[in-house]
């Protein structure tokens, strides 16, 4: 990627991203790692809507228990979703980041494209996550040198090439760290299980990934667990935009 769009990172930062050692590492060691980089300018990117961003905070929490984590408030989560930010919070005794979406510019999307948008065409869905999810976190990124996400390589088309660790271009060249990248499903529920990890309540109705309420859907047997997003569009679209890194995927 080119420099121009790169943070100024540590020299110690740059040579471990260049070395690729990084990728070597297990999901609690690319978090030390961060956070003995980055606190408190990194902070955990968690939907509450899918377990991974649960085990993150977790191991985060047991690691520095100020360790920042945010979420999305798009304005249209489930009531399941806001259960589970307080349960979060009593929990582990820690602040969320509640991000909300600029007033106005809700407003004026819904005037002039009505309630139900999303639906129409793929266009008008990216419209919507454009709104209520990719401007407030970019807004929110710009105060940041680091911030950390649940992406898992096997979950979608999408996110084959997620590398551990990865400079993120589309969001002002700071660091991104995907510690789950290499783990499997089967370890993300084992983690949950062994640590008692609180969870959406959703998953048990047939949701393993819960996003906004009317863009997701309970999955029938058989259909992949992210079939039940945006589940009328293709799976090489089924992306809000959070996560459009523009790396050349050497990790920097
Ligand atoms: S997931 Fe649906 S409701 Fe949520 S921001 Fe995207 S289009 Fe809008």
């Amino acid at each position: 990627m080119s420099n121009q769009s790169q943070k100024a990172l540590s020299k110690e930062v740059l040579s471990a991203l260049q070395s690729g050692e990084l990728e070597n590492l297990s999901a609690q060691e690319i978090l030390t790692w961060g956070i003995k980089n980055f606190h408190p300018k990194l902070s955990l990117s968690c939907s509450f809507g899918q377990p991974e961003g649960l085990v993150l905070l977790d191991m985060m929490n047991r690691i520095e228990p100020g360790a920042r984590v945010f979420v999305l408030d798009t304005g249209r989560l489930h009531q399941a979703t806001y259960d589970l930010i307080d349960r979060v919070r009593d929990r582990y005794d820690k602040e969320i980041e509640v991000l909300f979406p600029d007033r106005e510019a809700v407003e004026e999307l819904v005037q002039k494209n009505g309630m139900n948008l999303f639906y129409e065409s793929i266009e008008k869905r990216k419209l919507c996550c454009e709104v209520r999810k990719v401007r407030p976190l970019n807004r929110y990124l710009a105060t940041l040198d680091a911030w950390v996400s649940g992406l898992r390589r096997d979950q979608n088309v999408t996110r084959t090439k997620t590398r551990k660790v990865e400079i993120d271009g589309a969001h002002g060249g700071i660091v991104k760290l995907n510690p789950l990248a290499d783990w499997t499903r089967e370890q993300v529920l084992d983690y949950v299980k062994q640590h008692n990890v609180p969870v959406n309540r959703l998953h048990q109705e047939g949701y393993p990934s819960v996003g906004c309420a009317p863009c997701t859907r309970a999955i029938r047997e058989g259909e992949s667990l992210r079939a039940g997003r945006w589940w009328w569009e293709n799976a090489e679209t089924k992306e809000c935009g959070i996560h459009s890194v523009e790396s050349d995927g050497s990790g920097i």
